[in-house]
């Protein structure tokens, strides 16, 4: 398991197609898995909605059983051969944790470092539904708050690997 992190905006879904094709890995983005729990119509799916369109985090169980289902399926069909490389998780120090107990540790982590300036100028030209800019603002927050305990947590793991946006 490769995960990639970073702040919203800062290339991961991009970065990682392009790594999962180079590698050979399955590709996993969190965010396209809930967009899809939305778009299936169910309960679940209108609960992560409400939270995706404020900019909030789902809900750690919610997240790692999505995530736990898609990796079992990617197993099942014999595509994990290369590796899994998960985009865009875990957003908490709790996540992390969970998803260890519950999936298993990574091997490599890259967190692409980009400041807010960049990030906000880039979100703001990609327009998705929820970069509208008071949920740009929420999430770059959450973003500042959660992620340094989730890279510092793979730094003293020696999973870390980064790079600097430029
Ligand atoms: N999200 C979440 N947990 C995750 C991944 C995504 O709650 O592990 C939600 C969150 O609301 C986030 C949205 O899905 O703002 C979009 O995430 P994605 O990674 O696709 O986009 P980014 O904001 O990083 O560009
Ligand atoms: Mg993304």
């Amino acid at each position: 398991i490769t995960l990639v992190l970073g702040g919203p905006g800062s290339g991961k879904g991009t970065q990682s197609t392009r790594l999962a094709t180079e590698f050979g890995m399955a590709h996993l983005s969190t965010g396209e898995l809930l967009r899809q729990q939305v778009a299936s119509g169910t309960e679940l799916g209108g609960q992560i909605e409400g939270l995706i369109s404020r900019g909030r985090l789902v809900p750690d169980p919610i997240v790692v059983g999505v995530l736990q289902a898609a990796v079992k399926d990617i197993v099942r069909a014999g595509n994990a051969g290369k590796g899994i490389l998960l985009d865009g998780f875990p957003r908490t120090l709790a996540q992390a944790k969970l998803f260890e107990e519950c999936v298993g540790a990574p091997r490599t982590v890259v967190f692409f470092d980009a400041p807010p300036e960049m990030l906000r100028a880039r979100l703001g030209a990609r327009g998705r539904g929820d970069d509208t800019e008071a949920v740009i603002e929420e999430r770059l927050r959450l973003h500042a708050v959660e992620t340094p305990s989730v890279v510092e947590f793979y730094r003293q793991g020696g999973v870390l690997a980064g790079t600097r946006a430029t």
